[in-house]
């Protein structure tokens, strides 16, 4: 496959292009029509089209003659537990589990919370609701009770599968006692709650409801896929959206395995046989492309890892695992590598370990600086690929598709748009803009196979956020622009696009900069309110261990760099540094709540956060800066 063409034609002839894709799934019931537009705007694909994501994903695997090969290979370094499942150990497993499940009054179309941590379980639950048609909804396993409770609301489950236990590096935490608050909180009871016992922590059970996976998968006996339709929902994945309730995203089962097939081997180059590591955890989207599902799917074997890229028990974890298991390409999210980084940035551990099985990386979820990109490039010696999407989206909207011919990857951009999506820049009144113009960017409609088409019990919600903006196009919420060759820079959200006296500056761009100092370990750019210019930006740095550079300096070396690079009109002119910033559990660093900090504004503790003590930290630095106070004539 060639990409120029392919893409040329995924958007010339969507229908004749996708319907070709979807002859590579083995579907119960071929589909006769690929692509039917609704009057509201949305599109299904495959409508008449029947299958089973789990058969595909297990069964059919076997039948290909993979039942010996390892399907998932666990690896806890939390725990010290390692395990391999081959294809049919898996099956077998989840068959059981999905027995029990039937069992226990689960059905088609059914809702299923799991909230787990990162053990195989987890993904055989994923799994055997899809081989029984029930609708999964994996929520991570940090949420909050009150998070929790929002989610069960709103999927209102049948049943909740949990477990006794997460681990975060040596501390357990203890999952049960939070779903038995969020039930407590929650309107909608399931009607049992299946928990795995782990050995680090033993879970309370109350009678009648909870009951012990364990003991209740030994009596059940294995459950065949079922046929489900191709808009038939395989999962609810929540996210946030701009108010406190979550986006549930729906994903449909025909056109995501379509999609999946098409990434795992035109996008991500990977063949069946082949190891592939996708590091995340199976509470994000991530979890369910391309841990479970996308490498299953493809026959692959997968990489299911319990750790971290530090301290688990160091630096070095990610390349032991890829010694230990052949990896031949990996995903990650850029916070990954560059708390690798600050911890080796020689790559002394690193080399510790033979890489020679790693083909290539791919690294997503947020923008990839350039500093840690050719860091990490240096070190690896191979192909490091930005590459962007969205829960929404479910798999890649721009890559390098590397397992095309005359496929281009370009350093700085997160590459060009993936066959399938026709990706465009709209100014604010929805008008195109033309080659390196910034502004909105859209995916023109249809989106291809397994984007999604509405959102869990909301389907006006879904086309207000996202179909109603720019009518005719799909509004992804990023900023950027394409250059003359259609790679696209995304900037970021649109809201961290800000505006210095009359001047639309990315703060993604001076993070890159800034980041480029040898000094710097990690940095967020933030617009912060300033009466004269409206905005003004203010850099927050977290230092390498031992950086050794006076705050002053760094500040005046900084400033210049920005001065020089983009212009005074960046108005560039404050660096505060901080032991840590503010992240989600994925990882993504809180802008909108550092901005309201520094803006002195009230905020709230997002519940995804990881650690909400560095709010404070962080104030209390911006304090010390005269921020907000003060930032206006400082900015002159
Ligand atoms: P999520 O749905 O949580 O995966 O977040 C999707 C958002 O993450 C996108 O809308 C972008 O704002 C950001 N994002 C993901 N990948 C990239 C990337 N390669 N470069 C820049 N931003 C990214």
């Amino acid at each position: 496959m060639n990409y120029p063409h392919s893409h040329a034609r995924s958007l010339r002839e969507p229908a004749a292009f996708w319907a070709e894709q979807a002859a590579s799934v083995a579907w119960y019931r071929t589909p006769t029509q690929a692509l039917v537009e609704r009057p509201d705007g949305t599109h299904q694909w495959f409508p008449d089209g029947e299958l089973n994501s789990c058969y595909l994903a297990l069964d059919h695997q076997i039948e290909q003659g993979r039942g010996e090969q390892d399907a998932l290979i666990y690896d806890s370094p939390v725990t010290g537990r390692k395990a391999r499942y081959s294809f049919r150990q898996l099956r077998d497993e989840v068959a059981r589990l999905a027995g029990a499940l039937r069992d226990l009054g689960v059905g088609k179309g059914d809702g299923v919370i799991i909230y787990m941590p990162m053990v195989p379980e987890a993904a055989m639950a994923m799994l055997a609701c899809a081989r029984i048609g029930a609708v999964h909804s994996v929520v991570f396993g940090g949420f909050a009770p009150h998070e929790l409770a929002v989610r069960i609301d709103d999927a209102r489950p049948k049943l909740l599968l949990t477990a006794s236990c997460g681990l975060e590096f040596e501390r357990v935490i203890e999952y049960k006692p939070l779903v038995d608050k969020a039930l407590e909180q929650a309107g909608h009871q399931p009607e049992h709650v299946l928990v795995l016992q782990r050995p680090q922590a033993r879970a309370a059970m109350r009678e009648g409801r909870d009951l012990d996976w364990q003991a209740t998968v030994a009596d059940a006996s294995p459950a065949d896929p079922v046929p489900v339709a191709s808009g038939d929902p395989l999962y609810i994945m929540y996210t946030s959206g701009t108010t406190g309730k979550p986006k549930g995203i729906v994903r449909e089962n025909g056109g995501h395995a379509v999609a999946l097939l098409f990434a795992m081997r035109h996008v991500y180059g990977m063949q069946p046989g082949e190891i592939w590591w996708g590091i995340s955890d199976v509470g994000w989207v991530v979890g369910h492309s391309l841990i479970v599902y996308g490498p299953l799917m493809n026959g692959c074997t997968t990489v299911f890892y319990e750790g971290k890229p530090i301290r688990t028990p160091d630096a070095g974890a990610y390349w032991r695992v890829v010694e230990e298991y052949g990896v031949n390409a990996l995903f990650c999210a850029p916070t990954a590598m560059r708390a690798i980084r600050k911890e080796d940035p020689q790559g002394e551990l690193l080399r510790r370990y033979d890489q020679r099985s790693l083909k290539q990386l791919f690294l997503a979820g947020e923008k990839l600086d350039s500093s840690t990109h050719q860091w990490l490039e240096a070190l690896t010696g191979k192909p490091v690929h930005d590459h962007w999407w969205q829960t929404e989206t479910g798999w890649p909207v721009t890559a390098p598709c590397t397992g095309m011919e005359d496929f281009a990857a370009r350093a700085g951009s997160s590459n060009r748009a993936v066959p399938g999506y026709d990706v465009q820049v709209l100014d604010d009144e929805g008008k195109p803009l033309g080659p390196n113009q910034q502004g909105a960017i859209v995916i023109a409609l249809p989106l291809p196979p397994g984007c999604a088409q509405t959102l869990w019990n909301n389907h006006e919600r879904y086309l207000d956020a996202y179909l109603r903006t720019y009518p005719g196009y799909y509004h992804t919420g990023d900023g950027g622009y394409l250059d003359d060759e259609g790679f696209v820079y995304i900037m970021g959200r649109t809201d961290d696009v800000i505006n210095v006296s009359g001047h639309r500056l990315s703060t993604g761009e001076m993070e890159d900069l800034v980041a480029r100092h040898p000094a710097v370990a990690e940095c967020a750019v933030i617009g912060v309110h300033d009466e004269l210019k409206g905005q003004v930006p203010l850099g927050l740095v977290v230092l390498k261990d031992g950086a050794g550079i006076a705050a002053d300096r760094l500040q005046s070396e900084l400033v210049a760099t920005v001065r020089e690079q983009i212009g005074a009109l960046a108005c560039f002119q404050k660096v505060a540094v901080v032991k840590r910033l503010p992240k989600t559990r994925s990882g993504k660093i809180l802008r909108a709540v550092l901005r309201k900090i520094a803006d002195g504004e009230a905020y709230s503790v997002p519940p995804t956060i990881d650690d909400p003590a560095i709010l404070d930290e962080i104030a209390e630095v911006l304090r010390a800066f005269k921020v907000p106070a003060g930032m206006s004539s400082v900015a002159r």
